[in-house]
């Protein structure tokens, strides 16, 4: 078969002007940026709000192996197969980082025949919004540091700054540094580090804004440091969060682009789904409900991290209510969960697939817990074979849950027509009945114990001393009511990477909480997790380039 890069290149793309009148967009709200790529007016936006919303589904999947699940995949292929089915409905999904594509994991525009499209346009620059989120963070890092070079006048303690300078590039060199050498000019010296883009609050900021005003009101209030003290100053105290507002302002209208078969796909913002809720973001989605009938979208990694997210977060704080969920499995990913090697999973092993169930068995029942109905995507590899297929299906079967097997990557939309079926179904059943795992007003150490015990199934949670101190001081100064975001191992429902499966009664250790004041969640960090990854020995940027026509090779 055709790599992702070469089936994309051989698609024919309409006029993106054609998938926006589909859409029901008109062209005078159209920003194009080139001609298959568009930003959506944010006055447009704005006067959709009065329309009615359509139904919202959540692709999510397993806890992610290295032999890979497919969930933006089985997102494009899911929204293709309903617009073939004559549903009108609409994707949106995350924007791509660099750091991931020139990394490990390549692109994130999905693969086979369910891509989004232009493919390397969208994996690479775009329509400039990653630059725009990294310049408003850069900014205020900018503006942290004048302000001790002026004479501190706010009294900030320069041991005590929690804002850190942003790149989107996997970059471990500038995890840890020192700015500010080389004397009175340069100002005074003091720790600092990058983070990766994704990783920034201001991307979560961006992600969870509903319009303009809630942008510039959130930006001021992330916290950059503290005096001695002890008070926390802010982006507003700082006065920079107007023009970190103007930065983005542009950045904030949603992006508009098509898939192989035409459908039309929102692709705006992209939080990482540990330290930060991992979903695009709040205007595309509620744009794309007031346009289709049917909208798609995808959270990142496992359901246990970034569906709990999707709902705990996004879907409380913007008022979102999902009709449905599908969680995406394969094979080779569960007989990884059952404990065979990525090298030996070529040979069928029913037995492993059989035990690499009980991780989709819980993803599927945390799910449920939320209200929803679900529904199981086996995504189909070439070497899944009948019995192992049939394995899962009985597994799935025996909790009352259908998994249909889809062949979008190989067929395109007609390869989930089936699973489309189901989805319309779940829909038009009106069964779901959405609520978050947790009240606002439990107590913020309550928030991540109903997490843990009841999504991850540890036994307890640890927190120690000076971190409990910490959850208090951010009920005292208001902030009890936000929802909690656990950054932990994605490979695992408990914090350890290896333990693979369904693992029981572990301890999830808390390490450190973080205020994003400004996102409205406080981060609680289990276990090792990077704000800035690093590159592999062997980087997929050593297989990029161009070829001998300028076109770019080596994008997966
Ligand atoms: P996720 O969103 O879960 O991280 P993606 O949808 O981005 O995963 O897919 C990751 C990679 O796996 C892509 O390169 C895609 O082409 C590939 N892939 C997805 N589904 C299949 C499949 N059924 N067979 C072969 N490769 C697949
Ligand atoms: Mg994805």
């Amino acid at each position: 078969m055709a790599t992702d890069l070469e089936i994309a290149r051989a698609a024919q793309l309409r006029p993106i002007r054609e998938i926006a009148e589909k859409a029901g967009i008109p062209e005078s709200a159209l920003e194009p940026y080139g001609r298959h790529k568009a930003k959506i007016s944010l006055d447009f936006v704005t006067a959709q709000e009065s329309r009615p919303d359509g139904a919202l589904v959540l692709v999510t999947g397993i806890s992610p192996t290295p032999a890979g699940e497919g969930k933006t995949t089985t997102t494009v292929g899911l929204g293709d197969a309903l617009n073939s089915l004559g549903t009108r409905a609409m994707i949106a999904l995350r924007e791509p980082s660099l750091g991931p594509c020139f990394g490990v994991k390549g692109g994130a525009t999905g693969g086979g025949y369910a891509q989004v499209l232009p493919m390397e346009e969208i994996n690479l620059h775009f329509t400039g919004d990653f630059h725009a989120i990294t310049s408003a963070n850069n900014l205020l890092a900018a503006m942290v540091d004048n302000h001790l070079y002026w004479g501190n006048e706010l009294g900030l303690d320069a041991r005590r700054i929690v804002w850190r300078r942003a790149i989107d590039m996997n970059d471990r060199a500038l995890r840890s540094i020192t700015a500010g050498l080389g004397g009175v000019p340069n100002g005074f010296p003091r720790e600092d580090g990058f983070d990766i883009t994704v990783a920034s609050e201001v991307m979560a900021v961006f992600c969870l804004s509903r319009d303009l005003a809630d942008l510039q009101r959130r930006l001021g209030r992330i916290i950059v440091g503290h005096t001695r003290d002890g008070r926390a100053i802010t982006a507003h105290d700082l006065k920079a969060d107007g023009a970190m507002a103007a930065l983005l302002r542009d950045a904030l209208a949603p992006n508009l682009v098509q898939t192989l078969e035409g459908s039309p796909a929102l692709v705006h913002g992209g939080p990482f789904a540990n330290i930060a809720h991992g979903c695009n973001s709040v205007i595309a989605t509620r744009l794309a409900l007031k346009l289709a009938d049917v909208v798609v979208t995808e959270a990142g990694f496992g359901a246990d991290l970034g569906a709990e997210k999707f709902l705990d977060i996004k879907c409380r704080q913007a008022g979102l209510s999902p009709a449905a969920c599908v969680v995406v499995a394969t094979v080779r990913a569960l007989k990884m969960h059952g404990g065979v090697a990525k090298s030996a999973l070529g040979a069928e092993d029913v037995a492993a697939v059989t035990r690499g169930t009980a991780n989709l068995r819980r993803h599927v029942q945390n799910m449920q817990k939320f209200g929803l109905p679900v529904v199981v995507a086996l995504n189909k590899f070439v070497s899944d074979t009948q019995a192992e297929i049939e394995a899962v299906q009985a597994a799935m079967r025996a909790l009352g849950v259908d998994a249909i097997l889809c062949t979008h990557w190989g067929d395109g939309a007609a390869g989930a027509q089936e699973l489309a079926r189901a989805v319309q179904a779940m829909i038009a059943s009106g069964r779901a009945k959405f609520e978050p795992l947790y009240n606002d007003h439990v107590s913020l150490a309550g928030k991540i114990e109903t997490v843990a015990r009841e999504i991850y199934h540890a036994s307890a949670v640890s927190i120690p001393p000076p971190v409990a101190a910490k959850l208090r001081k951010f009920e005292e100064a208001g902030f009890g009511e936000v929802p909690v975001c656990i950054a932990k191992t994605q490979y695992s429902f408990s914090a350890d990477p290896t333990m693979l499966g369904a693992p029981e009664g572990h301890v999830l250790p808390l390490r450190e909480v973080r205020l994003s004041a400004g996102a409205q969640f406080v981060v609680a960090i289990a276990g090792e997790i990077m704000t800035m990854p690093g590159l592999p020995r062997r980087p997929a940027a050593e297989g990029i380039g161009l070829d001998a026509d300028g076109r770019i090779d080596g994008l997966f």
